[in-house]
C-alpha cells in the first residue's frame, strides 16, 4: 500500500522524511511546524535560515536532528499557497509542493515519508480541496515511484474521514459510457 492514510501526530512518526508545511521565508511558524521544529531541537531553525527562503510550491530538504533519535533522517520544508479564493494558482502551487517534497524525498535516498495535509490550517485551503490535490498528486507520482511508502497523517478523526473519502472516489472508475442502444 505505497499511500497509506493516518489519523495522528506527524511529529511522532518514524519514516525517513518529514513534511513541514513552512512559509517562504523558512522563518518557522505555529501548527504543524511548531511542533516538527519543537521535535527536532534548534539546529532546524538554524539550517532553515541558512538557506533564507524558497518560493511558494516548493519545498527545501534538511537533516532531521533531534528526531534522528526515533529514526527520521530529514525534514522536508513544503511551502503551500495561502488560499486567496483559488484563482491565484493556488491548485498549481499546492500540487507543487507536494511534487517537490516527494522529489527531495527520492533524491535523499528515502523509501519512505510522512506529509501533513499542507495548507490546510493557518493557511485557509478549504479541506476537501486541497485533500483532492495531495492525494492526486501523491498517487500520480506513485505510478512512476511504486517503491516509495507516503503516510498522509491527518490530525483528527473528521480530516482523516475527508481524506478516505477523497480517495475512495479518485480510485473508483468513471462511469462507463452508456451504450448507444440504451440511449434509443
Ligand atoms: P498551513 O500554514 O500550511 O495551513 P498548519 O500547520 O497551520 O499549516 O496546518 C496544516 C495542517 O496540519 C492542518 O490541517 C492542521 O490541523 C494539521 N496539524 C496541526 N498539527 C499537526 C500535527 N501535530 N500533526 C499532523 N497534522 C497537524
Amino acid at each position: 500500500m505505497p499511500l497509506e492514510l493516518v489519523q495522528g501526530d506527524i511529529a511522532a512518526e518514524t519514516t525517513c522524511a518529514l513534511v513541514t508545511a513552512a512559509n517562504a521565508q523558512l522563518a518557522g511558524g505555529g501548527g504543524v511546524d511548531g511542533v516538527i521544529h519543537r521535535a527536532a531541537g534548534p539546529r532546524l531553525l538554524a539550517a532553515i535560515r541558512a538557506i533564507g527562503g524558497t518560493p511558494t510550491g516548493s519545498a527545501v530538504i534538511t537533516p532531521a536532528f533531534d528526531l534522528s533519535r526515533q529514526g527520521v533522517k530529514h525534514v522536508i520544508h513544503a511551502v503551500g499557497p495561502i488560499w486567496r479564493g483559488g484563482r491565484q494558482q493556488e491548485a498549481t502551487l499546492l500540487a507543487g509542493a507536494y511534487r517537490r517534497t516527494l522529489e527531495l524525498a527520492i533524491g535523499a535516498g528515502c523509501g519512505s515519508v510522512s506529509f501533513p495535509a499542507i495548507s490546510t490550517g493557518v493557511y485557509g485551503y478549504p479541506l476537501e480541496a486541497a485533500l483532492d490535490i495531495a492525494i492526486g498528486t501523491i498517487q500520480t507520482y506513485l505510478e512512476t515511484h511504486a517503491g516509495l511508502h507516503v503516510r498522509l497523517v491527518l490530525y483528527d478523526r473528521g480530516t482523516l474521514n475527508t481524506a478516505q473519502r477523497v480517495l475512495d472516489r479518485q480510485r473508483k472508475p468513471p462511469p462507463a459510457a452508456a451504450p448507444p442502444d440504451a440511449l434509443e
